[in-house]
């Protein structure tokens, strides 16, 4: 028998967990679907989110995204008060940048269970396999095949979203939309817990950048992410990661005698929102939308942020036939400027940065204080006008 549901929100990272949230409180039957065993494990994030404060100046059209992230303090491992901008040749560029270290997987648990308390139905181990155009969705889980249908699909399943395709979203250059990393979370090592570091340059990762975030003075978070399209053709991920702990003069003698106690392997979508964010009867929230800040990588705010608007635009529908359209106008008047900024700065580094030396000339002509605004997805007005002019430019020349 075909089990039928008001909402299916495939996914229990944050965006379908708001997303199934906000259903459930509105009273209608969710079905919350992740295919891990518990929910935030293992943990794939850097784990860092700017603080309520920060998120006013990062989103000012969304005052929801201070109140979602402003998560409880057993949450919190640590604080960090500046961002470190490295470039290739080890120059510091600093601004303040206030944010939460948060313990990933508690934040997770911490989101499906609110959504579980307010009604939905969390199933674990159970796998979203197909998704047909009436929604009948079909899941492998412990129990075997089952099948169940909705009203409305909520595709909250990540970077390699398998409802993103069934709506006809798909990668064409997952070589340059795509950034694959890896990274570990290391114990026993020196670090100044109110730094977080970004290193720039192609020896430490080429199309992306190397992080270090503290989550104390003695345990940080250490990776990188390489999109294929700049890295050296045969060069392995992990090789540009052994180099970055083992090799880089500013990296490795804090990270001498560090014990790994974590490591990640996984994706971050770079490419900007994709094509169909909604259908007559889906809609995508997170990283499936491609709600990522592509100049930085972050998108737990903008998950969440999806995840809530989502809520709001399905629940309009089921109760008054409004068109899921109203979703999309939701995301783009909230978060629509900043996602796109982040990826024209994201585009002119492609083309500006291209070796070490280049970037070491870029970033010291931009200084501090345009390379802060680049980070939190805004331009200088002129700078904004230079780099949209220079992206049509770029997009022309492709046609
Ligand atoms: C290494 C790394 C570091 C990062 N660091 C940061 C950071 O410091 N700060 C920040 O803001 N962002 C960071 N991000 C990005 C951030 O983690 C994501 O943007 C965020 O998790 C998006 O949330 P989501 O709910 O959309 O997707 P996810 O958190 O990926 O959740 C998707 C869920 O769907 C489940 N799922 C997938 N397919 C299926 C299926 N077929 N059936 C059932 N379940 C399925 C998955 O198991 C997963 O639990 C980082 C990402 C990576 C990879």
């Amino acid at each position: 028998m075909v089990e039928e549901y008001d909402v299916i929100v495939v996914g229990a990272g944050p965006a379908g967990s708001v997303a199934a949230y906000g259903l459930a409180r509105s009273g209608f039957k969710t079905l919350l679907v992740e295919r891990r065993r518990e929910v935030g494990v293992p943990v794939q994030c850097g784990e860092l989110l700017p603080t309520p404060q920060e998120m006013s100046d990062l989103f000012p059209n969304s005052p929801r995204a201070q109140r979602l992230v402003d998560v409880p303090s057993d949450i919190i491992v640590n604080r960090t008060r500046i961002m470190r901008l490295v470039s290739p040749r080890g120059r510091k560029y600093d601004f303040q940048l206030h944010a939460n270290i948060v313990d990933r997987s508690r934040l997770d648990q911490y989101l499906a269970r609110k959504a579980q308390d307010a009604g939905a139905k969390l199933v674990l181990r159970t796998r979203v396999t197909e998704r047909d155009p009436n929604n009948i969705i079909d899941m492998r889980g412990p129990g075997g095949r089952t099948e169940a249908k909705a009203r409305v699909v909520v595709g909250a399943d990540g970077p390699r979203s398998l409802i993103a395709k069934s709506i006809g979203n798909r990668y064409d250059r997952p070589d340059v939309e795509l950034s694959q990393t890896m990274s570990f979370t290391l114990a026993d090592i020196e670090t100044d817990p109110s730094i977080a570091e970004m290193y720039f340059g192609e020896h430490v990762a080429p199309g992306g950048y190397g992080w270090v975030i503290p989550r104390g003075f003695h345990e940080a978070n250490v990776g990188l992410g390489v999109r294929a399209a700049f890295a050296a053709p045969e060069r392995p991920l992990r090789d540009y990661l052994h180099t970055f702990v083992k090799k880089d003069p500013m990296v490795a003698p804090r990270m001498r005698g560090g014990r790994i106690i974590r490591r990640i392997g996984a994706t971050v979508p770079v490419a900007g929102p994709v094509r169909h964010t909604w259908s007559e009867n889906v809609v995508l929230v997170g990283d499936a939308a491609g709600h990522v800040m592509a100049s930085n990588g972050g998108g737990i705010p903008t998950a969440m942020v999806g995840g809530e608007l989502a809520a709001e635009a399905v629940a309009a529908h089921l109760e008054r036939g409004t068109s899921l359209g109203q979703y999309e106008v939701a995301w783009r008047r909230e978060m629509g400027r900043e996602l796109e900024t982040a990826l024209s700065v994201l585009r002119v580094a492609d083309e500006v940065m291209r070796s070490d030396a280049i970037t070491e000339v870029c970033m010291r002509l931009a200084g501090s204080y345009f390379l802060e605004p680049m980070i939190r997805c805004r331009l200088p007005l002129a700078v904004d006008f230079a780099a949209k002019s220079f992206v049509k430019v770029l997009q022309i020349g492709v046609q």
